[in-house]
């Protein structure tokens, strides 16, 4: 009844051209948040498939429901609960992205050697050490090393998008205090996909893509010369009651859509329950059988109606409310500009109660 249908081959022909594009350099995917919404584990094999090397996961649950699965490449978690235990992830080859001191005595403290991404803080203002922190925080960081209880392997930061060649400057004196201290940083990594694809001097020794991979853009506005990439995420819901009403009728909760005329309401089972935005009471598209639309009154909790007019719209009949717009329908930047948010949100939001079917 309701569906995201999820093309894996997309995501992994979308990993193989972003990887081209930035000369098939290391890339990690981005598969936090259940994969954008697209299921974590079908979105890390297809990206695996296309050619990834390292994944990438806020948390240490979700890089265990990883390697739960079976996947057994690089996966790195950057974002812990302060009293987070780190034995199952170092037992599990868990990369860890620490922030800060304590946090890296907590990893340090965890049986076995801890793989290690040390987290800078460059501008974003997030997580990370700031830069008067950075002296003290490798030093520890080599002390640890020494001692044989973790490997540090990696120091990454994350960009604000607002000025990122400031950002890259930073990271750069970062790295030099890191090899100050004695650190051998073998993977030093700051661009996610929009850094990645537009700012070469950026990309440093890893990419990590997260919306691009999953075929949108991170762009607000077309980049010229961008790839070309797939939607990978269809959106649709099964017709489930059409009728016909005269004019003058109202339509869902305080009545914002009237109809003008006689006319016919297609009834369609997603509603915010589901993820689709309350913001787009009024503005959201949706496509039946070919014909665009848009969302009739309020967005319900487990529904939404569109006015058909007198098109002949049949129970069981596919409403789509975004997907891959080289088909003709809407795309999640479409939605994301009918409910003034960003397709990232439009896709991660997708809720449980959609079933997730699979093309490879
Ligand atoms: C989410 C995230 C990414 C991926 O960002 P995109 O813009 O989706 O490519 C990369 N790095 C970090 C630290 C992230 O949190």
């Amino acid at each position: 009844m309701r569906e995201a249908l999820i093309d894996l081959g997309a995501v992994s022909r979308n990993v193989e051209t972003l990887r081209s594009s930035v000369g098939n350099m290391t890339s990690m995917v981005v598969v936090k948040a259940n994969g954008y919404g697209h299921g974590a584990v079908h979105a890390a094999r297809a990206a695996l498939d296309g050619g990834a090397d390292w994944l990438g996961v806020v948390d240490i649950d979700e890089a265990l429901e990883l390697r739960a699965s079976g996947i057994e490449a690089p996966v790195l978690a950057w974002l812990h609960d302060p009293e987070q235990d780190f034995s199952a992830a170092v037992a599990a080859r868990v990369d860890l992205g620490v922030s800060y001191l304590q946090q890296l005595d907590r990893v340090a403290a965890a049986s076995g050697v801890a793989l290690v991404h040390l987290k800078v803080d460059t501008g974003l203002g997030r997580n990370g050490a700031a830069p008067g922190e950075w002296e003290a925080f490798f030093a520890a960081a080599a002390t640890h090393e020494r001692a044989g209880r973790v490997s540090i392997r990696g120091l990454f930061s994350h960009l604000a998008g607002v000025d990122d060649a400031l950002q890259v400057a930073s990271f750069e004196v970062a790295l030099a205090a890191a090899a100050a201290a004695g650190l051998r940083i073998q993977i030093a990594h700051i661009a996610a996909s929009g850094a990645a694809i537009a700012t070469p001097g950026s990309r440093f020794d890893m990419v990590r893509l997260g919306i691009a991979a999953y075929g949108l853009s991170p762009f607000s506005k077309h980049l010229p010369g961008a790839p070309t990439l797939t939607p990978a995420m269809q959106l649709s819901g099964a017709v489930v009651s059409v009728k016909r009403v005269t004019a003058g009728t109202g339509v869902s909760y305080g009545h914002e859509f009237v109809a003008a005329k006689d006319t016919t309401l297609a009834l369609v089972p997603l509603g915010y329950g589901d993820g689709i935005p309350r913001h787009g009471s009024g503005t959201g598209p949706i496509s039946i059988n070919g014909q665009a639309y848009t969302v009739a009154g309020r967005v319900a909790m487990d529904q939404v109606v569109v006015d058909v007019g007198d098109d002949a719209v049949a129970l069981g009949d596919r409403a789509i409310f975004f997907g891959d717009p080289a088909t003709g329908v809407p795309s999640a930047d479409d939605w994301a500009a009918a409910s003034g948010t960003i397709n990232y949100e439009i896709v991660t939001r997708i809720g449980a109660r959609v079933v997730r079917r699979y093309l490879s």
